[in-house]
């Protein structure tokens, strides 16, 4: 296999000590599992601005577009909150969404079971949960057109278009029912099809292409009954697929019903399979460079981008294993440390190194 080139993009706040961490990782499951990488790495965000005056400077969109996957940290931070908003960090991480075209969102939500009593729901109801939420990420409401505000009648009206067109229905469906081959085999597809012409067509694409998948058990739901059913009985759900607002809304919900941000990876895809991997927290300026960031969310990304972008499913089954066993071990950053007397309390550089040490033991 060619070498395949990953661009490292740390950002700012705590994505600097998290970075590494999910650098190191994957540098240890290439090793073991022969992967050939090359690394270089960039700026984005408000170290951008910084030193270029951009939130994403050309040289860093390039090697984005050279490269077979990216590891994101974080963007953002008090320092760069009085910008205005085309200058501000999160244009860069916007930027990089649109430029590379990462139409497809995955947000798993998975609660190791170490951690289960950390969610704010009945461990009963979340222990082993494995939801993945595909989320629809360039089009929608969010980018319609018309939109604006303007005056009528003396007074401002506001107004967006929710708008998907039938080939983009099908390409975020078609990444949804591939992913449901590899897990469960369920799909469930929601909408708001009884009130919004847009989510019929959604619905109609959606089981039209079902066809092609006759080992998937497709079924469609109301975006607001999704959300009542992702906290009355999350594990009923293996794949759900939905556009891009209602999949902003649910991916949060089922994010939390994991108990903590610090362990939430997310995976942004392009047609060709590469794409952007990256913690779904933020800078977390209140404990940057304190050694306090939990840096399994960013593991975690590099186990999707090597489940998704990097063919190397065994690496990344791997990765999540050693998370598995050094949580099973009891170790926990501040964030997802409950205070039970089993439990040994770590920073960001030791949790990296009880996972690498955990990997290479594996091997
Ligand atoms: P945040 O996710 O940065 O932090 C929310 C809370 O969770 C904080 O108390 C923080 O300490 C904690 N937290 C977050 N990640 C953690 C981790 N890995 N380990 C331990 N604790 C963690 O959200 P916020 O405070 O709303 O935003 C801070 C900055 O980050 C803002 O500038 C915002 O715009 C930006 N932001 C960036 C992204 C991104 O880069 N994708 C996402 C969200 C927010």
């Amino acid at each position: 296999m060619s070498k395949q080139q990953i661009l490292i993009l740390p950002g700012d706040g705590i994505g600097p000590e998290v970075v590494p961490v999910g650098v190191e990782v994957l540098k240890a499951a290439a090793t073991r599992f022969g992967l050939d990488l090359s690394f270089d790495s960039g700026l984005v965000g408000g170290v951008a601005i910084d030193e270029t005056g951009q939130p994403l400077p050309e040289e860093t969109l390039t090697k984005a577009r050279a490269a077979r996957a990216v590891l994101l940290g974080s963007v953002g931070g008090p320092k760069w909150d009085e910008l205005p908003t085309a200058n501000r960090p999160e244009r860069g991480l916007l930027g990089l969404r649109s430029e590379l075209e990462l139409f497809a969102n995955l947000r798993p939500a998975l609660l190791f079971p170490p951690l289960a009593a950390a969610s704010s729901l009945k461990t009963e109801l979340v222990a082993g949960l494995d939801i993945l939420i595909v989320r629809e990420l360039t089009g929608g409401i969010y980018f319609g057109e018309p939109r604006g505000v303007e005056v009528v009648n003396n007074e401002r009206r506001g107004f967006n278009t929710y708008v998907y067109s039938e080939h983009e229905i099908e390409r975020i469906a078609r990444v949804a029912f591939e992913l449901a081959q590899k897990r469960g085999r369920r799909l469930c597809s929601v909408d708001k099809a009884n009130v919004l012409e847009v989510t019929q067509l959604w619905r109609e694409v959606v089981t039209a292409i079902a066809k092609d998948y006759p080992d998937v058990e497709l079924s469609h739901m109301y975006v607001d009954n999704a959300g009542m059913q992702l906290v009355r009985a999350p594990k009923q759900f293996d794949v759900l697929v939905t556009g891009n607002m209602f999949g902003d809304i649910l991916s949060d919900v089922a994010a939390m019903l994991t108990g903590s941000l610090g362990m939430l990876p997310s995976a942004s895809l392009a047609a060709d399979g590469s794409g952007l991997f990256e913690p779904v927290h933020g800078s977390a300026p209140d404990i940057a460079g304190e050694d306090k960031a939990n840096p399994l969310a960013t593991v975690l990304s590099v186990a999707m981008m090597c489940r998704y972008s990097l063919d190397a499913g065994e690496a990344a089954d791997a990765i999540e294993a050693a998370v598995d066993a050094v949580l099973g071990a009891g170790y926990r950053t501040g964030d997802i440390a409950s205070g039970g007397a089993d439990e040994v309390l770590v920073g960001t550089q030791e949790m990296g190194e009880r996972v690498l040490a955990q990997l290479e033991q594996g091997s």
